[in-house]
C-alpha cells in the first residue's frame, strides 16, 4: 500500500491554532483581561426563526410513518433546488433546478469538485487566499501558479494573457481581503477563461453581503459565464448555517469540455460519493427564500454590516489603509508602518486585548496586512474599536 504522498507536501496550518495558543497564554497571565475576538470568520447571531420553525416542523414529519423520509436525492430535494433557482431568477439569471446541486456547505464542494478534473491541469490561485483552494490542489499534486493580490490592484488580480491556466479560483466578495470584483472585471476573467478553455471556480459564499447595487452577486450576471464557470455558495454566513451545514453549487448545462457536460460528471460524482443533505436541514435552508426568511436574513446581515461600518469608520479616522467592509464582512487593513502581521497581532492582543487574524496566514502577500471580521456583536465591535483607536493613537505618539 502506498499513501498519497502529496499530503506530505501540505504546509502545516498553524494559523488558528497559533492564534488560540497565543490568546490562551495571554489570558493565563492576565486573567482579568476581557479579550474581544474579531478573528475567526464564524457568525455570532443565531439562526433566523423561520429556519428553526421549518426544521422543527420537518423533524416532526420524520416522527410519523406517513411523512417520514429516508434517503433523499443526492443532489438535493426539488423544493430546495427550485427555491435556489428562484433566488437566481430574482437576480435576472435563468437556471434550471437541475443545474443546482445542494451540498453540506461550500467547503466540501470546493474540494470535491476537483474529482472531475484531471491532475494534469494547472491551477491559478490568488495570494492571499482562502487556504482550502491551495490545500485541496496540493493533495492532488496539481501545479499551482499564484497571482498577486495587492494594494496596487485593489486586491483584485486581473488575468495575465501571458499566463496559461486551466482552473482559476475567484472569490468575490473575497475572504480574507473583502474586495469585490465589478461586472467588467469579471467579464475580463470570463473572456480569459473562454480563450484558454479554462474553468473558473467562483466562490460566492459572501454574495449576500454585497450592498452596492452595481456590483455582481453571481458570476452568471456576466454574459457567457455559464460556458466557463462553476459557482459555489453557502447558507453559512448568509443565514447562520455554519454549524447547521448547507450550501449549493451551480454547474450549468452549457459547461462543456472535451465534448463532456460537466453537469453530468458532477451528478455522477455526487450520486456515487455523496448521500445528500438531511431533509430537516434542507427544509430550514428553503425557509431562507420565503418572504419572511429574506426579511430575517437581511436583518441579521444588517447587524454585521453595521459592525463593518463601525470598524471602517475607526480605521478611516485613524488614517489606516484598508479594503473591504462595504460589500463584505471582512476588513483587510495595512498594519501600521508596514509592521509584520504577527507583530501587529501580538501588540493588539497585549495592548488592546483585541484578536484579529494576521494576513500572513493567507499567503505571502498578506504578511503586512490584518483581517478583522464584522461577525462579532455590535457592543463588542464598538468596544474593540474604542480600544484600537486608543492603541493606534498611542503608536502614533510613540513615532
Ligand atoms: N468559501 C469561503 C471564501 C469561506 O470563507 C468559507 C468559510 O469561511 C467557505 C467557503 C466555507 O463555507 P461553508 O461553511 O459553506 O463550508
Amino acid at each position: 500500500m502506498k499513501i498519497n504522498r502529496h499530503y506530505l507536501d501540505l504546509e502545516e496550518s498553524y494559523l488558528f491554532s497559533t492564534i488560540n495558543t497565543k490568546v490562551s497564554a495571554y489570558k493565563k497571565d492576565h486573567s482579568e483581561a476581557e479579550v474581544i475576538r474579531l478573528g475567526i470568520g464564524d457568525v455570532t447571531l443565531p439562526l433566523p426563526q423561520v429556519c428553526v420553525d421549518a426544521m422543527k416542523e420537518a423533524a416532526d414529519e420524520q416522527s410519523h410513518a406517513e411523512t417520514f423520509r429516508g434517503y433523499g436525492p443526492e443532489q438535493g430535494y426539488p423544493f430546495l433546488r427550485e427555491a435556489i433557482a428562484g433566488y437566481y431568477e430574482k437576480k435576472g439569471i435563468g437556471l434550471a433546478a437541475s443545474e443546482v446541486f445542494v451540498s453540506d456547505g461550500a467547503k466540501s464542494d470546493l474540494g470535491n469538485i476537483l474529482d472531475i478534473f484531471s491532475e494534469e491541469n494547472t491551477v491559478l490561485i490568488p495570494d492571499p487566499v482562502y487556504p482550502v483552494y491551495v490545500d485541496t490542489n496540493v493533495m492532488a499534486g496539481r501545479k499551482i501558479v499564484y497571482m498577486d493580490a495587492c494594494a496596487e490592484n485593489g486586491f483584485l488580480p486581473m488575468p495575465d494573457p501571458a499566463l496559461k491556466a486551466d482552473i482559476i479560483y475567484l472569490c468575490s466578495p473575497n475572504n480574507p481581503t473583502g474586495a469585490a470584483y465589478t461586472k467588467e472585471q469579471l467579464a475580463a476573467w470570463v473572456s480569459y477563461a473562454l480563450d484558454n478553455s479554462a474553468v473558473i471556480l467562483y466562490d460566492a459564499a459572501y454574495e449576500a453581503f454585497v450592498s452596492d447595487p452595481d456590483l455582481p452577486r453571481s458570476i452568471y450576471e456576466v454574459e457567457n459565464a455559464d460556458r466557463c464557470a462553476i459557482e459555489f455558495c453557502s447558507f453559512s454566513k448568509t443565514a447562520g448555517f455554519t454549524g447547521t451545514r448547507c450550501g449549493w453549487t451551480v454547474v450549468p448545462d452549457a459547461l462543456i469540455f472535451d465534448g463532456v457536460r460537466l453537469n453530468q460528471l458532477w451528478l455522477r460524482r455526487q450520486t456515487t460519493k455523496f448521500n445528500g443533505v438531511s431533509y430537516i436541514v434542507q427544509c430550514g435552508a428553503a425557509a431562507v427564500f420565503s418572504e419572511e426568511g429574506q426579511r430575517q436574513v437581511k436583518a441579521n446581515i444588517d447587524v454585521y454590516r453595521g459592525n463593518a461600518r463601525i470598524i471602517a469608520q475607526t480605521l478611516t479616522e485613524c488614517g489606516v489603509w484598508f479594503t473591504g467592509g462595504e460589500n463584505s464582512p471582512y476588513i483587510w487593513l495595512a498594519c501600521p508602518d508596514g509592521m509584520d502581521s504577527w507583530d501587529f497581532f501580538d501588540a493588539l492582543l497585549e495592548q488592546a486585548n483585541v484578536v484579529g487574524t494576521p494576513g500572513a496566514g493567507f499567503g505571502k502577500n498578506g504578511k503586512s496586512f490584518f483581517r478583522l471580521t464584522s461577525f462579532g456583536s455590535p457592543d463588542a465591535t464598538r468596544e474593540a474599536m474604542k480600544r484600537i483607536r486608543t492603541f493606534l493613537k498611542k503608536e502614533e505618539t510613540a513615532d
